[in-house]
């Protein structure tokens, strides 16, 4: 059924990216092609399979346990299936932190398979860490907790940036499947997350959390293997890392193990508890660090990094995406934290006379993304014939106004909430659907923006930015979402209002912003 999907795809070149097509890559692109074997995965390189599977594998680990998590922490510690007990608020922020750290390793992981390992080993080593993170919470310790999460989030960060990279490096540098491709890699992530919700989520809540946890390592251990054995598939690409002498290599190794080291040592003194720091707070100033981080990056780019006016345009624009993209992700989050809390504590969940697990009121984001992602670049398309394709910043302003949209929503839901709970399923199914057309119009063209807009030289980082910016909304979402469920449903309305303003708040900057470009470039052209 995906080459069924295939023609809508390949339309996506002419709408979702019409705005874009400067003829660039967005990856650096060998020019050795996959000699092995002629065959392919539908029209597309064969290799590519071979990441989709991975990645499948991957998300599904990811997603199935990200469901688990917060529920777990916070679960009753007396009933069979013992949770932690943990406050929610509490249980959020490590929830946030390490949904952070996830997406924020992305940045040294994708150096690391640039400069040292490779793309195609640091896919490797990242898969297999992150099976061992998996197996270590399916050991029914409390302190197995920390580990398994941390090893999770360091395989992450190996993985989730060199797999998207080798997908580039499939593709010869005016290949017009490209787009396509990356396409299919998306509904990989979304049919390994449906997977994940389904076995993960069952297991976890009917027969016991570890089970959960194990069912995710065990998806991921799948993964090793049918990696490890299709890999020659994807021939050259990614296999080797960047050209330079041994001896620099060596030098940056030492580098990367001393700052490895160090970094070990700050999370051991916070986990085992010797610096005393509640997740809350650890979490805030986490959310300030990979803010400034990517303030002080942005600031370089514009004025140090010797930029021509056009390419400082650019940036900006790139800056406003950011910011856009980092409010996002701090309100598609909440499924694992306040929403998922909100399903298990006021939804009613019996379907058909069955109770339901909690985490599977998740599975209808991935759902509708597979239902809606062929509608929406048919739509994309079909808007780009007639030249009324919205730009960029249009397209992220209509991502958060769903975003908002799917709060509001939430707002009414918490109404109804208050007068009686439990409430039906369709209030989040609702919230879900809005978040899930916000995800279509601005997730699957901003990896492809980031890469297009920056600054030829910076390509590579500026992917590990558009990471950034979800470990920026992962932080967030575990803050708010904290704080949300803190004080019962009586706390939930202020901080969903909050949110709701911001997201239509810079949805306006962004709409005003796109009318200024359009005026200024349309003066130009005069
Ligand atoms: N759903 C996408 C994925 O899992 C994007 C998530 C994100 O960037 N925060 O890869």
């Amino acid at each position: 059924w995906v080459s069924s999907y295939l023609p809508c795809y390949r339309r996506q070149e002419t709408g979702l990216l019409a705005d874009t097509a400067d003829g660039s890559t967005p990856f650096p692109t060998e020019d050795k092609r996959l000699t092995a074997t002629n065959a392919e995965f539908f029209g597309h390189p064969i290799g590519l399979r071979t990441l989709f599977l991975t990645e499948m594998w991957e998300r599904m680990s990811y997603y199935g346990m990200r469901a688990l998590l917060v529920l777990y922490m916070t679960g009753a510690v007396t009933l069979a299936n013992a949770g932690l007990g943990m406050r929610e608020l509490e249980a959020q922020a490590i929830y946030g932190i390490y949904v952070g750290m996830v997406y924020f390793l992305a940045v040294p992981g994708g150096w690391l398979g640039d400069n040292l390992f490779g793309h195609q080993r640091a896919v490797l080593y990242g898969a297999v860490i992150i099976a061992l993170g998996h197996l270590t919470l399916a050991v029914p310790i409390e302190s197995g907790l920390f580990f398994g999460l941390g090893l999770v989030a360091i395989g992450s960060g190996l993985l989730k940036s060199n797999i998207s990279t080798i997908v580039g490096k499939l593709y010869a540098d005016n290949d017009p499947r490209r787009d396509a491709g990356f396409t299919i890699f998306y509904m990989s992530i979304n049919i390994g997350s449906t997977v994940g919700y389904a076995v993960c989520g069952f297991m976890g809540e009917k027969i016991g959390w570890h089970w959960g946890f194990g069912a995710a390592g065990v998806g991921m251990i799948l993964g090793v293997i049918q990696y490890v054995r299709t890999r020659h598939l994807l021939g050259d690409a990614g296999l080797e890392p960047n050209p330079m002498p041994e001896a620099r290599r060596d030098q940056l190794g030492r580098w990367a193990m001393f700052v490895a080291l160090a970094s070990a040592l700050v999370v051991l003194l916070f986990g085992t508890g010797v610096i005393e720091v509640s997740a809350s707070v650890f979490a805030e100033r986490l959310a300030y660090a990979l803010t400034t981080i990517a303030g002080i990056y942005f600031l370089y780019l514009y004025c140090f990094a010797g930029l021509n006016p056009a390419e400082r345009k650019n940036v900006v624009l790139l800056f406003l995406l950011f910011i856009a993209a980092a409010a996002f992700w701090s309100g598609f989050d909440q499924s694992g934290g306040s929403l998922n809390l909100f399903a298990r504590d006021y939804t009613d969940l019996n379907f058909l006379g069955v109770d339901m697990p909690v985490s599977w009121v998740q599975f209808f984001n991935p759902i509708y993304v597979v239902v809606f992602a062929p509608m929406f670049a048919a739509f994309w398309a079909y808007l780009g014939r007639r030249n009324m394709d919205p730009s960029l910043p249009l397209k992220f302003a209509l991502g958060l106004l769903f975003m908002g949209l799917s709060f509001v929503v939430m707002l009414l839901a918490v109404g109804v909430a208050l007068e009686s709970a439990p409430i039906g399923l369709q209030w989040l199914l609702i919230t879900y659907l809005l978040q899930t057309w916000g995800e279509l119009t601005l997730s699957p063209i901003g990896l492809s923006a980031f890469s297009r807009y920056s600054p030829k030289r910076y390509a590579g980082q500026m992917f590990g930015l558009w990471f950034l910016a979800s470990a920026i909304g992962g932080v967030l979402a575990g803050l708010l979402g904290g704080e949300a469920t803190d004080g019962g449903l009586e706390s939930v309305s202020p901080i969903f209002t909050y949110m709701i303003q911001y997201y239509f708040g810079i949805a306006a900057v962004l709409v005003v912003l796109a009318y200024f470009f359009r005026q200024k470039e349309a003066s130009q052209n005069e």
